[in-house]
């Protein structure tokens, strides 16, 4: 089935994925051209509702409950004058300039909506990236990943599931997390689990003692945590997990198998896991290998130029973690929220020159605004880049942290304007003082 919902002559825009770069895209495109009919602007995303993947840690550990901050795309699209088509990406005929989405079902199996072909004028692919397992034996039969909203929230019931477990019995049972990768998400989710696990038996398991029946490990391949982080980021961050939080940090352990019991490294160490979570490298999925014949990488991401269009095609542009777009010294810019929240800027400009008739676009220099590391309640270390001189500055502590917190806040801005997130920020603060500090299911 082909759908037009486009009034004639209206451009049809096409946004595949609505993560960090393309809600905020999809919703700045209504904004400007949905309102006036200039264009018709469709989203589409597999899933039905939005959460911002950097709190996926937080989901997992407990400190944040998901139900209250997913988005619902529908909802979202009424507000800013999008439409949103609910699917999977399965394929691409540039030929026909139509995407193809495919069909969507119930948890029973049952069809909800036939597999269905999109036409565009524009298409902008922002699906992310998943976690890389580098074909791990175990990995997927055995890890828990963050790739998503689930993947978090079933970890994280497990985990409490586990803990009232160990209180019942009170036989002292140890329950060992073993995380698999020592990059920001990994040390992230080492110190949330940490202190949440610690609030979550403050509500009554008077049997469990998080001292003694929580290990936790993370397990690198690498020199050192945080790689490709300033030194004195890495040096600050492994000094807190270790020494405040009894954390194991493994390094040049590269993990060969994960089992029922936990992994094993190539030097023949094993490292017990009740729990093993996989947060090491990403890739992108197998959808956009050969996706319309457009050029990809090694890790499946969509090749672009500077102008974020694909190396084959102007009429597609690639944002986020799924583009390998060139920044400097033979790098590509890195995959984070900021690069992600920066090119839908850019291809919103873009766009709006496409439509005036201008082409081509501007090329998209990525600005690096730094790197901060959130070790939960315990400190927030990072490195800020100056907004007028490339000077770098070193930040730690509250300063660190309302920085940290305030690229949330950023994205909140950019989907729903200044008042609405002033708004939902205070009352966000109101609920968390009268809600318990831990999600407790
Ligand atoms: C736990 C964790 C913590 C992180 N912390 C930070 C941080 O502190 N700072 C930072 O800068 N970055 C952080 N990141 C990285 C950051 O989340 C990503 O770089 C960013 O979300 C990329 O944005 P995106 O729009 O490319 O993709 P995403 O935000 O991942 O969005 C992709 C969207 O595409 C949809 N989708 C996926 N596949 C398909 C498909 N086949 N068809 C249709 N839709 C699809 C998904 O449902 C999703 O809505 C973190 C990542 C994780 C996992």
């Amino acid at each position: 089935m082909t759908l037009s919902l486009a009034p004639a002559g209206a451009h049809r825009i096409v946004v595949v994925g609505g993560g960090a770069g393309g809600l905020e895209l999809a919703t700045k495109l209504g904004d400007k051209f949905g309102r006036k009919d200039r264009a018709l602007v469709t989203l589409v995303d597999r899933s039905r509702t939005h959460l911002w993947k950097p709190l996926l840690h937080e989901v997992a550990a407990g400190s944040m409950n998901m139900h209250e901050h997913q988005l619902d795309y529908l909802a979202q699209a009424r507000w800013h004058r999008f439409a949103f088509a609910q699917g999977a990406l399965a394929g691409l005929d540039r030929e026909a300039r139509e995407v193809v989405v495919a069909a969507v079902a119930d948890d029973e199996g049952q069809e909800i909506l036939p597999e269905r072909r999109i036409g565009y004028d524009t298409l902008v692919v922002a699906i992310g990236s998943e976690s890389n397992d580098f074909n791990t034996p175990g990995v997927r039969e055995h890890a828990f990943t963050l790739d998503n909203t689930w993947q978090a929230h079933l970890f994280h019931r497990r985990l409490v599931n586990a803990c009232f477990r160990a209180n019942y019995a009170n036989e002292g049972e140890i329950i060992s997390i073993a995380i698999v990768g020592a990059g920001a998400t990994g040390v992230e989710l080492a110190a949330e689990l940490h202190n949440t696990i610690r609030v979550l038996a403050g509500y009554g398991l008077r049997n469990f003692d998080p001292a003694k029946q929580i290990r936790i490990a993370i397990v690198e391949a690498g020199p050192r945590v945080l790689a490709g982080l300033p030194d004195h980021v890495a040096e600050g961050t492994l000094k807190v997990l270790t020494e405040e939080l009894g954390v194991e940090v493994l390094v040049n352990e590269k993990v060969v198998e994960v089992n029922a019991g936990g992994l094993r490294t190539a030097s023949g160490r094993e490292v017990r896991g009740t729990f093993v979570v996989w947060a090491a490298g990403i890739r992108c999925a197998e959808v956009l290998k050969d996706l319309g014949g457009l050029e990809t990488n090694r890790i499946n991401q969509l090749v672009v130029k500077d102008t974020l269009q694909a190396t084959r095609d102007d009429d597609i542009f690639a944002i986020g973690d799924c583009a390998a777009a060139p920044w400097k010294e033979g790098r590509n810019v890195p995959p984070r929220a900021q690069s992600a929240h920066q090119m839908a800027s850019h291809v919103v400009k873009s766009i709006a020159r496409r439509l005036a008739g201008k082409p081509p676009p501007a090329p998209y220099r990525y600005r690096d605004f730094g790197s901060l590391v959130s070790l939960g309640n315990y400190d927030t270390i990072g490195q800020l880049m100056g907004f007028i001189s490339s000077e770098k500055f070193r930040v730690e502590g509250w300063i660190a942290r309302f920085v940290y917190i305030s690229l949330y806040r950023q994205h909140i801005w950019a989907l729903h304007g200044f008042w609405r997130m002033a708004l939902d920020t205070a009352s966000r603060w109101i609920r968390r003082q009268v809600d318990p500090k831990v999600k407790l299911h």
